[in-house]
């Protein structure tokens, strides 16, 4: 298999790993998409209801590491929903959020 197909078929994986993670959390509303960010691994924008990934980083992480990634912005949009803007971004409600559905993420430890 050539390095393209290679490519487009860990994105279209991460995609569908993304898209099923995101229904189980009732995120059915929310949209999923890549972006060409190199120094982030994701986004959450609760005002759009879109979450997005690093192309890039997805194409170098392993499936583990690439569903952190997925989780660590569904619990971003979890705790925007639940607190709104009230509460840190990265604080203790959002690591509660991220342990609860099963993320591990290295900021957890912090
Ligand atoms: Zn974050």
């Amino acid at each position: 298999m050539d390095l393209q197909k290679h490519e487009k078929l860990i994105l279209q994986k991460a995609e569908t790993l993304a898209r099923k993670l995101m229904d189980k959390h009732e995120l059915e509303n929310w949209l999923f998409k890549f972006d060409n960010a190199k120094n982030s691994f994701g986004s959450c924008n609760s005002h759009k209801k879109l979450i997005t990934l690093s192309r890039q980083n997805v194409i170098y992480k392993d499936r583990g590491r690439i569903k952190d990634m997925i989780l660590h912005e569904i619990a971003h949009a979890l705790n925007r929903k639940k607190y709104s803007y009230q509460v840190q971004s990265h604080g203790h409600e959002w690591k509660q959020i991220a342990k609860s559905i099963g993320c591990y993420d290295e900021l957890l430890d912090w």
